[in-house]
């Protein structure tokens, strides 16, 4: 392919990509195939010749659409959204165009100082004390990272470094193995199973804290942490979360954050999904207390119309992590690296290699503007709100857990067995498509608000949709 065939592919490109997310309702949101559907579909070995184009893009509807989930059409309503609008679809290309790696302010400076600087647009956005922007002349400042999951564990494994090395000057007697082994992290009982994850692959031990109403408070924290201490363990990191992933419960972290900076315990926030509704005046009062934690993080690829991957973190003292993770080749060294004046986000993260991520932030934040960014989510959360009220307007059902955000829990006021039978009338018949999750022992049904494109009659014809399949279950013999 030349640029010629470039220029000319590319504008059938977008033309695909438009016609696809126009007319996603047409397509049946949940395919209905058996594993290993794909490869008798494909050679089973690369072509030695190249092929045309043309016959890729027949294959991509041959082969590939049958086998996606549209997590874009309004019928999608599993899990949380996934961040999607065209400016920055065009600013992912443009990203992939330059293809630059920007692991050092060197490797292409463009990269770091965007970033840097729409973190602080970001956090200023979220009215983020300024202990966490950069450019306040501050400690601290800001990165994208790929994941949440990824947020999580590195700040669990700076953590761990500076507990180590406090350890190390309070027990002189102890090695770093015996120091190690007394660690302990602790997270709600309802975070996400990254944090868990986080904690078996930095190799410390975690705690689950149990919950009321879902959230963390502060007596729940404290009695762990006292009968841990008397146990000779070292508290060091407690992660919480800021809308949960099952019912989107917000942990106290106005409670919890004094206790952790006077037990000396890394606090660090966990808001992947309801991060972006921060943004809001309305709903900023849930960060309060965000000045208690060493670091904080959200998915803007989750509800903020940007395209995965886009998952920003920012740190009170930057050097907790650089310091924790530095190493210096000669073939990553750069002259400026110590002026003191730059950031090499490589000490910032996991891997070394990084894309240019923020310019779709750039994009976003430009087209939208604080205003429409603000109107989207607070249109998701109206639409929840509209769902919430049909579920409650229907004696056979209940609310599971309070509607704050995009997503509702509910369920019939039946068994959990009956519960499961309706999930799985509706995921057969892949009209809408929805995923559960367990509150207090009770199999629950999660309805989320997730396509940008998602209006009012989605929200009643699904509704209609699940009550028609409830009258179909009342009917059936064994009821
Ligand atoms: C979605 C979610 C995650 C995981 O997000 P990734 O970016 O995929 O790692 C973590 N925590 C919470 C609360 C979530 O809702």
């Amino acid at each position: 392919m030349d640029a010629a065939e470039f220029r000319h592919r590319g504008r059938e490109m977008i033309d695909y990509m438009a016609n696809y997310l126009e007319n996603i309702e047409q397509r049946v949101v949940y395919p209905d195939l058996e594993p290993g559907y794909l490869r008798p579909l494909i050679p089973s070995e690369a072509p030695m010749e190249p092929e045309t184009y043309d016959d890729i893009m027949k294959d991509v509807e041959r082969v590939i659409m049958p086998g996606v989930v549209h997590w874009n059409s309004p019928y999608f309503n599993a899990y949380f959204p996934t961040g999607s609008s065209y400016p920055s679809m065009l600013a992912d290309m443009l990203c992939g165009a330059i293809g630059c790696v920007g692991f050092t302010w060197a490797a292409s400076p463009a990269c770091t100082e965007l970033e840097t600087v729409m973190l602080d647009w970001l956090g200023k956005m979220l009215h983020l004390p300024e202990c966490f922007l950069a450019g306040a002349g501050s400690h601290g400042g800001g990165v994208i990272q790929g994941t949440a999951s990824e947020a999580t564990l590195v700040t669990l494994l700076a953590a761990r470094s500076k507990a180590i090395q406090q350890a190390k000057i309070s027990y002189p007697e102890k090695s770093e193995g015996e120091i190690l082994s007394k660690l302990m992290s602790y997270t709600s009982e309802q975070a996400h199973s990254s944090v868990e994850r986080a904690a078996l692959l930095g190799g410390v031990k975690i705690r689950k804290v149990p919950t009321d109403n879902y959230a963390v408070r502060k007596d729940m924290l404290k009695k762990m942490l006292v009968e841990d201490k008397a146990a000779g363990l070292i508290p060091f990191y407690f992660c919480a979360t800021l809308g949960t992933t099952s019912s989107c419960a917000f942990d106290q972290i106005a409670e919890l954050g004094p206790i952790c900076n006077e037990e000396n315990i890394w606090m660090h926030i966990d808001a992947a999904y309801a991060g972006s509704a921060f943004i809001c005046p309305e709903f900023r009062p849930l960060l309060n207390g965000v000045e208690f934690a060493d670091s904080f993080n959200f998915n803007p690829h989750k509800w903020l119309l940007v395209n995965f991957d886009c998952s920003t973190l920012w740190v009170k003292k930057r050097t907790d992590l650089t310091g924790a993770f530095n190493v210096d080749p000669l073939y990553l060294k750069h002259e400026n690296q110590d002026s003191g004046l730059i950031t090499d986000y490589r000490h910032w993260q996991i891997p070394l290699g990084r894309r240019f991520r923020s310019l779709k932030l750039w994009f976003v934040f430009r087209m939208y503007g604080v205003q429409g960014l603000q109107a989207h989510i607070r249109k998701q959360v109206m639409l929840a709100k509209e769902f919430e009220s049909l579920v409650r307007a229907d004696k056979r059902f209940e609310i599971c857990a309070e509607v704050i955000m995009g997503l509702v829990c509910f369920r019939l006021k039946d068994s959990n067995e009956l519960n499961q039978k309706l999930l799985k009338k509706i995921t057969e018949s892949r009209v809408i498509h929805l995923v559960p999750c367990q509150l207090s022992e009770k199999f629950v049904l999660r309805f989320a608000i997730c396509s940008r494109a998602t209006e009012s009659h989605h929200i009643q014809s699904a509704w209609r949709h699940i009550t028609q399949l409830t009258f179909e279950l009342f009917q059936e013999p064994s009821q």
